[in-house]
């Protein structure tokens, strides 16, 4: 592939993502020299192909640490609901696919932003039934933490009593203790898992293959050169492997249950073998949920959390968002109050980190409020888990103690400043920001903890520029469509921000390119036509071991 040089273009360069005018020089899969002369100036070193960026930006590989890739690559094969703005918009988007696909095994709505809707509620089993007699529909949040199932659906997941109790609150039932066809997270991964599987064996061996390696293309497209999915069930470790083995992407994944990713993993002694794509073995664990997250706030918070869905339902002229308001568990405690939403107990919590930790499985913890975040830090701290063991996902509402306790544990924090445009709107109304943290980026980094910026899609966007920006713009959308910032103090700056979603990510995977644009690192490099802060700029190329891995081509947008 001999030397390339690359000229005329501004480099994030180093460990620190610092952009300075100057050339890089890639000998093969590195990165030979980095140096400031041009045509101007200095001299410019002896190459076998000179590429002229014009002004663009030459910035690492973007390392996704927490990306849902292979739920996210069926999303084409169902129909996006984030415009529903209402049950009825729902349940016609519903009418339309049953009878528009009448083979599918499964009729798929994702994305569903069901706080906005005057309702608040998602569809209950008996509503989807009338709208699609017969078939299996689920519909999900645009969090992935919560859906709505047919009766058809419902019965593929065959629930007995004994679920009742292993699944608690998370299937929600009707005064005769049957099922609404409403499925709270762990159960509602039960659902998802179930329907991706009936479509896997629906489209077949190369049909599966097909939709996975289309994803892949659109991730590089973004400049993602390693795409790490926290949660890819056991049977479909063979899968990611003969996607890792024909994708240029570098790619690696977690494991956890056979049933779904939120359900408890059963232990190191049935996680696969071997490594798992481009980093070790890993499982996913969840110390809270993502609808149902685990907070602690002060008591005058129960005050404030309520006027939030007063407001909410007050702004939609509908009791919806306050009859989901007073659905929400609080626990009063003495000096404060707390959604009591941790999935274990701390023993429990530390015998499954303990058992896989030992096992040499790194344990990915999903902790989105403080009392799960508290709880992850406390139980890797009493087990002293070395650093490069474990990770912590999302923290997105945190309190300084809190960031204390996870900088101590020594562990790299996914973090998604993306859910900032995505959810603002939704955690302003909720009025949580008053007492927590939102996505609290600087008050990780300040308490010294390793931030690997992350997309989490499809629950976060996908495209790492977009996330960049938000991180330090902190910008969402009012009710009024007016931009407006969630807690501006928690910017990170350009470089930071860079960083965490480059060096430091793939650090935390033990991957390729901890070192950033440096000589001798490896050459996973994005080519992009502007300054990567400025709306509008695109990747134009993605670069993995010193080969363009995509490139734009006219008018192919990704
Ligand atoms: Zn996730």
């Amino acid at each position: 592939m001999g030397r390339r040089l690359l000229t005329g273009g501004i480099v994030w360069a180093g460990a620190a993502c610092t952009p300075r005018a100057a050339w890089v020089l890639v000998d093969g899969v590195r990165i030979a020299a980095i140096g400031e002369g041009d045509e101007s100036g200095g001299e410019l070193p002896v190459a076998d192909e000179c590429v002229d960026l014009k002004g663009g930006h030459i910035l690492p590989g973007f390392v996704d640490v927490h990306l849902h890739l292979s739920q996210a690559a069926w999303f084409p094969l169902g129909a996006d609901g984030l415009s529903w703005a209402s049950l009825a918009d729902a349940l016609h988007a519903v009418r339309v696919q049953a009878a528009a696909d009448s083979e599918a095994p499964w009729l798929l709505f994702w994305r569903v932003a069901r706080w906005t809707w005057p309702e608040g509620r998602l569809p209950t089993a008996a509503e989807l039934d009338e709208a699609a007699p017969g078939r299996r529909v689920l519909v999900s949040t645009l969090d992935m933490h919560r859906g709505a199932l047919s009766s058809a659906g419902l019965a593929t997941l065959e629930l007995t009593n004994h679920d009742s109790a292993r699944f608690g609150g998370d299937i929600t039932r009707d005064r005769r203790g049957r099922p609404t066809g409403e499925l709270w997270e762990a159960a509602y991964t039960l659902a998802l898992q179930r329907a991706l599987t009936d479509l896997a064996a629906h489209t077949r061996e190369a049909g599966t293959r097909a939709v996975l390696q289309a994803e892949v293309t659109r991730l590089l497209a973004y400049g993602i050169t390693h795409a790490h999915d926290p949660y890819v069930a056991p049977d479909w470790h063979e899968e990611m492997l003969a996607l890792h083995a024909g994708c240029p992407i570098r790619l690696s994944w977690g494991t956890g249950a056979p049933a779904g990713m939120q359900v408890r993993p059963p232990g190191p002694a049935t996680a696969p073998d071997g490594w798992y794509g481009d980093s070790g073995r890993e499982v996913k664990l969840f110390a809270d949920g993502g609808d149902r997250c685990a907070l602690r706030l002060p008591s005058r918070a129960l005050v404030g959390l309520l006027g939030g869905a007063l407001g909410e339902s007050w702004r939609l002229r509908a009791a919806g968002p306050l009859r989901e308001g007073l659905r929400r568990k609080l626990a009063i405690r003495p000096g404060h109050v707390a959604t009591p939403y941790l999935r274990y107990t701390d023993p429990e919590l530390a015998t499954l980190v303990s058992d896989y930790v030992q096992a040499g499985v790194r344990v990915r913890i999903h902790a989105l409020g403080n009392l799960a975040g508290g709880q992850a830090a406390r139980v890797l701290a009493q087990l002293g888990v070395p650093p490069d063991a474990a990770t912590i996902d999302h923290l997105l509402l945190l309190d300084p103690g809190t960031a204390d306790q996870v900088a101590a544990t020594g562990v790299a924090v996914s973090y998604q400043p993306g859910f900032l445009p995505r959810y603002g709107d939704m955690l302003t109304a909720a009025r949580v920001g008053r007492y927590l943290t939102v996505a609290g980026g600087r008050l990780l980094l300040d308490a010294g903890v390793p931030l690997a910026l992350s997309s989490d899609h499809p629950c976060g966007s996908v495209d790492p520029l977009h996330n960049l920006r938000a991180a330090i713009q902190r910008q969402f959308t009012g009710p009024d469509g007016q931009p407006r910032q969630l807690q501006p103090g928690q910017a990170l700056t350009p470089s930071e921000a860079v960083r965490a979603a480059t060096g430091t990510a793939a650090a935390s995977l033990h991957a390729p390119g901890a070192g950033g644009l440096t000589p001798g690192e490896i050459a996973d490099l994005v080519l992009c036509d502007g300054d990567p802060f400025h709306t509008g700029t695109r990747v134009v190329q993605t670069w993995i071991g010193g080969t363009p891995a995509w490139q734009h081509t006219n008018g192919a947008a990704p």
